[in-house]
């Protein structure tokens, strides 16, 4: 008769702040090097650190995560660490061959700083990354890809096989100031990203009504958290 305790596989406790591991991690590895062979950023920078405590929740992982009034932070989180740089005033830049990826927003743009943007999803898409943490002034969006999210990945790197010099050359001739921009912009509408109703860009707003239509659109599991209320619990 068995008496033992079910043991974690890899015999340590569970690290509620990592996804689960894909479960056909060569089907995915090999995805992406088939659709976004370079779009792969694995620096090693001097990293800063943040030590994880032993058990802690997710929740009280990402609440650690750092940020700043005006400049974003990029990095990643591995069983113990949080590892992270600093980058621009508004470009972070996101080692995406990590399994568990963050950024953050100055916290300085207020409800801007809470939402998420079309950039942040185009880099989840294309990077290898499984979970990717956006930080806000006052809430942390982590969103995690499922199959259905490889279905669209697979969509747009269709779409840019043909489509991403025409489509860059167009905005890069007109010489605007974000060219990059505009033409993530083009490129998210061929996967119809999704923008809740109305013009009030309030984090409230994109927060009861975007987790739903990301699900749908493009099969992300999406979880918004408070980051203060974390603080004031821990
Ligand atoms: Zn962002």
């Amino acid at each position: 008769m068995q008496h033992s305790h079910p043991r974690n596989p890899l015999g340590r406790p569970a690290l509620a702040h990592l996804p689960t591991p894909w479960p056909e991690a060569g089907r995915y590895e090999a995805f992406y090097q088939e659709c976004f062979p370079f779009a792969d950023f694995d620096w090693e920078l001097p990293w800063l650190e943040i030590r994880i405590p032993p058990k802690a929740t997710a929740e009280e992982v990402y609440r650690r995560l750092p940020s700043a009034p005006d400049f974003e932070y990029g990095g990643y989180l591995t069983r113990t660490r949080i590892r992270y740089a600093r980058c621009e005033p508004c470009i972070a830049y996101v080692p995406s061959s990590k399994t568990c990826t963050f950024h953050t927003h100055p916290t300085a743009f207020g409800d801007q700083a809470d939402v998420p943007s079309g950039r942040d999803i185009y880099q989840f898409l294309r990077g290898r990354h499984c979970r990717t943490i956006t930080v806000g002034a006052r809430l942390l969006w982590v969103w995690d890809k499922t199959p259905a999210t490889l279905t669209v990945a697979r969509t747009l790197a269709d779409w840019e096989a043909i489509n991403m010099l025409p489509e860059c050359r167009r905005p890069a001739r007109r010489g605007g100031p974000d060219w990059i921009g505009e033409y993530i912009d083009v490129a998210l509408q061929q996967l119809r990203l999704p923008i809740p109703p109305g013009t009030e860009r309030s984090s409230k707003c994109w927060r009861n009504s975007w987790p739903d239509m990301l699900r749908t659109s493009l099969g992300l599991k999406v979880a918004v958290f408070e980051r203060e209320a974390l603080a004031r619990r821990a």
